[in-house]
């Protein structure tokens, strides 16, 4: 808190004083500190796929183009570090055109059973490979909801590929949908590990109980990715939506992750005014679970 004390004297008036004015530095620093945090880290997510390339264009020019397999090997090396890349700047221009608000959704009529089956069948390649089995649940009368389609899409692709990717072989994936009454849907996002309950739990509840309904929130909708998989530990829980947070950086990297999944997927939320939550126990699983508001009609929210 900076406080800066003015003294004023009014002789004329009669009147002296002091004006104080109270100005919380703490939320500026705040906000400049992960400035700065994302700063590096974006420079360093892209300063080590470039190390990596640089160092093995110079192998070929030594002579590793000369064997054709080793070649073949660091050419394979090289096109997988610009894909990284190529993930990880899409991600960050999505991130800045979120962070701009010039992500403007595009609303439509979106069918929502179709749409859980759709992303289950997007994946069921990668998840048989794996020996995952899926199961898509939605409640009775749930239907369509006005929402972005191709930014819901996108959510529920990172939280279904992040449940792959945390999952045993052999491990299982439900996905559902049922009708909530969130609380003050879109306002709850206590992300930063203040905000966080003691298991770092997010402050996003969604709740159901019949006789709550008129103090709570506006009808909502809730659709929840659960995984029997490796889990986080409690200690991460609060800082798991934060830009570039991984549990570990190295297993991430090696699933093709950049570490901005979570964040991406939260903004989007954000915008359509619902809440994003993760609850999770190490070597069980995990559920991540959005809720949107429900709109049904045309309106524009
Ligand atoms: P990444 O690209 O690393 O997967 P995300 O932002 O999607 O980045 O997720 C951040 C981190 O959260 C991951 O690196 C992983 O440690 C953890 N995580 C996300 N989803 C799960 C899950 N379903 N099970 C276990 N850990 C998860």
């Amino acid at each position: 808190l900076r406080v800066t004390l003015t003294p004023i004297h009014r002789r004329e008036h009669g009147i002296s004083g002091t004006i104080a004015v109270l100005q919380d530095i703490t939320e500026q620093e705040r906000l400049e500190q992960s400035r700065r945090e994302f700063v590096a880290n974006v420079s360093h997510e892209l300063r080590t796929p470039l190390t990596t390339i640089k160092s093995y264009a110079e192998a070929l020019d030594e002579g590793a183009m000369d064997e054709r397999e080793l070649g073949q090997r660091f050419v394979g090396v090289i096109r997988n570090e610009t894909e990284r890349m190529i993930r990880l700047v899409t991600d960050l221009l999505h991130l800045s055109r979120l962070d701009s608000n010039q992500g403007l959704l595009r609303r439509q009529q979106t069918n929502v059973p179709e749409m859980l089956e759709e992303v289950a069948d997007r994946f069921s390649f990668q998840m048989r490979k794996k020996a995952i089995r899926a199961a898509v649940h939605v409640e009775d009368g749930i239907t369509t909801v006005w929402l972005d389609r191709d930014q819901i899409d996108q959510v529920l692709d990172n939280l279904v590929s992040n449940a792959i990717k945390y999952t045993l072989d052999g491990g299982r994936i439900e996905i559902t949908a049922r009708r909530v009454h969130a609380r003050a849907a879109g306002t709850e996002f206590t992300t930063r590990g203040s905000g966080a309950d003691d298991q770092g739990r997010l402050n996003a509840r969604a709740d159901n109980e019949a006789g709550d309904q008129g103090r709570q929130g506006p009808p909502s909708i809730a659709i929840s990715v659960k995984d029997t998989g490796i889990g986080i530990p409690k200690r991460d829980l609060g800082r798991i939506f934060d830009r570039f947070y991984r549990v570990d950086k190295a297993r991430s990297r090696s699933m093709g992750g950049t570490g901005l999944g979570l964040s991406i997927a939260r903004e989007i939320v954000k915008a359509h005014g619902g809440t994003i939550a993760l609850d999770s126990e190490l070597n069980e699983g995990t559920t991540v679970t959005v809720v949107l508001p429900l709109i049904t009609g045309g309106e524009t929210a």
